[in-house]
């Protein structure tokens, strides 16, 4: 297969800015895992599914038809025929995401959609499972980190009219869930290198993932 860069890590840690730029220089596909479990919570919330029931968000996840884009100019997210780029990233699904994602039929489901994708390779794919679940064999394989304060302040920048001590707490629990749910949860992959973004610009992000590649 061709190439393929996992981009795992914690939220914040600039995993879509980075992938997407490293997509880009390289003239490659870029898939946000993370989107998709953010689709299927979207459906979940839409459909009234309650979100404390592991059992009824298992008995319908295999319901909605989540198509995801590879173009890393135009990320695209679509349920149904129904673009969900924008609502995704609202607070509700932000909030309930974790809850569905540690749902192993949701994982079942989701990690088969994004191999499908992968296929061939050419591509760089971002999540929390990548390395060590998804594609095990990726050509090369990145745990992003940064301190809870920088991922906080770069949440806060992107979202206009929430505090960072707000920010800050929202994901240090959402990372709490993510690192200890039972099915894959966020672990550095074997032989994956861990890039600490907490004093770097993007551009020498970008710059130090295009060298581990090229090694
Ligand atoms: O990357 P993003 O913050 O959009 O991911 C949203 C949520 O989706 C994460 O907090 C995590 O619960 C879940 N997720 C996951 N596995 C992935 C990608 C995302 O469990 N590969």
């Amino acid at each position: 297969t061709g190439l393929v860069v996992a981009m795992d890590g914690p939220s914040g840690s600039g995993k879509s800015s980075v992938s997407r730029g490293v997509a880009r220089a390289l003239g490659l596909r870029y898939l946000d895992t993370g989107a998709m479990y953010r689709a299927m919570t979207w459906w979940m919330l839409r459909q009234g599914v309650d979100l404390a029931d592991p059992a009824a968000i298992a008995a319908r996840c295999g319901e909605p038809g989540i198509v995801s884009g590879t173009d890393p100019d135009a990320p695209a997210i679509h349920v149904d025929g129904v673009d969900v780029a924008g609502p995704i990233r609202e607070a509700e699904v932000t909030g309930g995401v974790s809850v569905v994602a540690a749902v192993p039929e949701v994982r079942a489901l989701l990690v088969a959609l994004q191999r499908e994708i992968i296929g061939t390779g050419d591509i760089v794919v971002e999540g929390r499972d990548i390395g060590t679940v998804v594609w095990p064999d990726a050509t090369v394989k990145i745990y992003l980190t940064a301190s809870a304060e920088a991922r906080a302040r770069r949440r806060s920048a992107e979202l206009a009219g929430s505090t960072v001590e707000a920010q800050q707490q929202a994901m240090a629990r959402r990372d709490t869930l993510d690192s200890t749910r039972k099915t894959d949860p966020l672990s550095m992959a074997d032989g994956a290198v861990e890039l600490d973004t907490t004093a770097l610009n993007l551009e020498e992000v970008i710059a130090e993932v295009l060298r581990l590649v090229a090694e």
